[in-house]
């Protein structure tokens, strides 16, 4: 329990606080910021290797962005303005991306011809090669691979006459240390799962297994299959429940009951429903702003809350209802409310750049969720525009007319299902950010902002900063003097924008 937050928050009890109103204050560090881990709580029983995740929005997460922010150790959540089985085929499109055990391989029959496999592959677009051949009764006979393929003597039609017969296979289950060390005594590229009736389960492929194995990419975030972690997007209410379904069909890690205001029946309703029903998914259930909603949210068996009504860039919340609390306060509120339940803390929106994110954390955020700060990635689905000679990628809030008019999701988190056009009322705006590249540099960026951060503040861990964390308040002057001043900038700096 930090102490001194207590008492810096507890001095401003009716006020509301966000990041530039504060400052982190340097303590006694025994160590370099290289030494430091970012590793936190993503949700009550899954670990996260760096505190970030990427808006469930449609002009930030679909299934490139979601590896891209898997493979640098956090999360994304894919929107839900997308239909049903489109939303759950950009969640498998994950799931699938490192292959570390493919459990729907492409087979082929031994009665099939050499050309056929040919025009299947490319009708499929499969880059690789290494394909089970399967008899009528659909059992495993033989393995074909590139070799045969090429080798294939003139006169050979089938597979059969081509494939490998009786191939080195291993029992469903198996788990991928197991096949790396098969499949390297065996000098096989591919190794088939088969059934007691000779069914193919499953198939490790080597490229994949050695990489995982090896631990050549410690950062990625994966789950025990060594599958990308992702997590989608859903509303609250009965509506959604056959979307959900086919998420996790689809093998979502993680759901985040979405909303404008999560402080709500539909949401708090929807959020049991999930817990009860699919136990192995991670429930997020948001937006929330206060300890009250926190903690009602927890009593429905949240393994996260988000935090966040108005504080984000393309919000318009605040201005068009007048409500909303600034985030650092709302994070603050929130996490103290759960102290001790260990239910995850993610703070959404507002972050600008990478010093919002140790603030956040301070305050008691276990994560946070980034929108404009990814929205202007290669790997965001936002249109590519170019403006005034630049490139730049359009953004718009999940509550901006566009958006509302576009996705029942939109409608759904903002509670406007059954409007028509005309009566629609966005709480978000349309606009557009500058083009930054690749996910990967962003991610570099805010990581080293973070490790510098958690250096200045003495403390080797996330959960240390949350532990002794300590804020100035800061005055107009004092903002002045935090940014750049009496300057021309003349070249632009990777992590900071005027
Ligand atoms: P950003 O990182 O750009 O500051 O904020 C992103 C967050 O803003 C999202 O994760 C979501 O919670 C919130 N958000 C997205 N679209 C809208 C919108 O149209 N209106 C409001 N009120 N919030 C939005």
């Amino acid at each position: 329990m930090n102490n001194y937050m207590d008492e810096f928050m507890g001095a401003f009890p009716f006020e509301g606080l966000t990041y530039d109103d504060v400052t982190l204050v340097t303590q006694y560090a025994d160590f370099l910021p290289d030494d430091t881990s970012l590793e936190t709580k993503f949700t009550a029983r899954t670990k996260m290797k760096i505190p970030f995740m990427s808006a469930a929005m449609d002009t930030v997460t679909e299934a490139p962005m979601a590896i891209a922010m898997a493979l640098a150790g956090g999360i994304g959540c894919i929107h839900k303005n997308l239909e049903e089985d489109d939303q759950a085929k950009e969640v498998a499109k994950v799931k699938g991306y490192l292959n570390g055990l493919i459990d729907a391989p492409v087979c082929f029959h031994e009665n099939d011809d050499i050309s056929f496999l040919r025009s299947e592959k490319r009708r499929m677009g499969l880059k690789f090669n290494g394909f089970p051949v399967l008899d009528d009764q659909d059992r495993l006979v033989g393995m074909i691979t590139s070799s045969d393929m090429r080798f294939a003597p003139m006169e050979a039609k089938k597979l059969k006459d081509v494939m490998q017969p009786s191939p080195i296979t291993a029992a469903p289950g198996t788990d991928l240390k197991t096949a790396y060390d098969l499949m390297r005594e065996a000098k096989v590229g591919k190794l088939p799962l088969i059934d007691k009736e000779g069914h193919v389960v499953g198939l490790y492929s080597f490229t994949d297994v050695q990489r995982l194995a090896e631990n050549q990419h410690p950062t990625y975030n994966c789950d025990d299959k060594f599958r990308l972690r992702v997590c989608a997007s859903v509303s609250g209410g009965k509506g959604d429940i056959s979307r959900l379904e086919k998420l996790a069909a689809a093998g979502v890690d993680a759901v985040v009951v979405d909303s404008a205001h999560g402080h709500s029946k539909g949401i708090m309703d929807m959020t049991k429903y999930i817990v009860n029903n699919f136990p192995k998914i991670d429930v997020i259930a948001g937006n929330i702003a206060t300890g009250e909603a926190a903690k009602a949210l927890a009593e429905c068996g949240a393994h996260a809350v988000k935090v966040g009504i108005g504080p984000g860039s393309i919000c318009t919340t605040r201005v068009v209802c007048g409500v909303g609390i600034p985030q650092l306060t709302a994070v603050y509120n929130a996490a103290k409310a759960l102290r001790g339940s260990g239910v995850a803390v993610i703070a959404d929106g507002g972050i600008k750049l990478s010093g919002d994110v140790p603030k956040a954390l301070a305050a008691g955020a276990d994560s946070v969720m980034l929108g404009s700060v990814l929205a202007g990635t290669e790997e965001s689905p936002g249109e590519k525009i170019y403006a005034n000679g630049r490139k730049y990628v359009v953004y718009r809030g999940m509550g901006s007319m566009a958006a509302l008019k576009n996705g029942k999701g939109s409608r759904a988190r903002y509670f406007q299902d059954n409007e028509s056009e005309d009566d629609l009322v966005p709480q978000g705006i349309e606009g557009m950010v500058p083009y930054s590249g690749h996910v990967k540099s962003i991610m570099t960026q805010f990581c080293g902002g973070l490790r510098a951060s958690l250096g200045y503040c003495g403390a080797k861990t996330v959960a240390e900063l949350q532990e002794k964390g300590k804020f100035y308040r800061v005055t107009t002057n004092g903002l002045k003097e935090a940014r750049p001043h009496d300057i021309t900038i003349t070249k632009e700096a990777p992590n900071y924008r005027a």
